[in-house]
């Protein structure tokens, strides 16, 4: 297994990242989302994301594995940021990939238990002929075909979340 060809560059993200931060700004105007990214993939959108933002947000994540390599596996909630700083906030959860969307329907309704207001999901990625759960994302930058990719924090087995560019997953050269 290798990053294979580029799915999309660098240079493709660099421009699209902060046209979402723009749209994210217009919709929530004077009240400020939480962004809360899910760790670990969503750690290069997110850090992109907020640096984006027109204006200063508060930040948070929370961290869901699915134990299976290129699998979607059980999912497990690891870490949720505190109850404090979730009660009356516009929660915007901020992940790599949204896939059958076992991620964000798990973890849209524990937010809102532990007092989000509400609960927006902005996907760097989306796949959506792997949907599986009755999600969608309010903020997605690019669809993808249904292939395994990695790079700009997606990894396999934990590699290849450096890579600049959305790589897809190859198996032989
Ligand atoms: P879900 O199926 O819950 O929507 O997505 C679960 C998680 O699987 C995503 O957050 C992401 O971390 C991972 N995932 C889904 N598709 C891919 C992919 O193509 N590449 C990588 N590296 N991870 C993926
Ligand atoms: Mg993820």
């Amino acid at each position: 297994m290798y990053p294979g060809d580029v799915i999309i560059p660098q240079s493709e993200i660099a421009r699209v990242v902060p046209e979402i931060a723009d749209d994210i700004a217009a919709d929530y105007g004077a009240y400020l989302p939480l962004f809360v990214g899910v760790m670990d993939g969503a750690l290069c959108f997110l850090a992109d994301l907020v640096r984006a933002f027109p204006v200063g947000v508060d930040v948070a994540t929370t961290r869901v594995s699915s134990y299976d390599g290129s699998e979607s596996g059980e999912a497990v909630i690891e870490w949720l940021p505190p109850s404090e700083l979730l009660k009356g906030r516009d929660v915007l959860l901020v992940d790599d990939i949204l896939d059958t969307g076992k991620t964000v329907s798990l973890l849209a309704p524990r937010l809102m238990e532990l007092g989000a207001e509400s609960v927006g999901i902005c996907a760097l990625l989306d796949k959506p002929a792997r949907r599986v759960y009755s999600v969608e994302a309010n903020y997605a930058g690019f669809d993808v075909p249904d292939i395994f990719v990695v790079g700009y924090g997606l990894d396999y087995n934990g590699a290849y979340r450096n890579l600049p560019d959305v790589r897809e997953l190859a198996t032989q050269i």
